[in-house]
């Protein structure tokens, strides 16, 4: 009597979340979502450029940016 786990092995290796959504590599825990902080700081030029502008809110409103970010 034999007993078979035909359960298929999961080549990707357990990560953070989805692909970085920059490159599509799997991200890095430290920089979840994203692979590396270069992908992280492609994703955050995007922000200041204004492509994933935010209506209503304006960069001068908010004075001062002392570096932290609230989601
Ligand atoms: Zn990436």
């Amino acid at each position: 009597m034999t007993t078979r786990d035909d359960t298929p092995k999961d080549d990707a290796p357990k990560t953070a979340g989805p692909a970085c959504p920059i490159c599509g590599k799997p991200p890095a825990p430290a920089y979840a979502p994203f692979c590396s902080k270069r992908c992280a700081d492609v994703d955050l030029q995007r922000w200041l450029s204004g492509r994933y502008a935010i209506p209503g809110r304006e960069e001068d409103a908010l004075g001062q940016d002392d570096g932290s970010r609230e989601e």
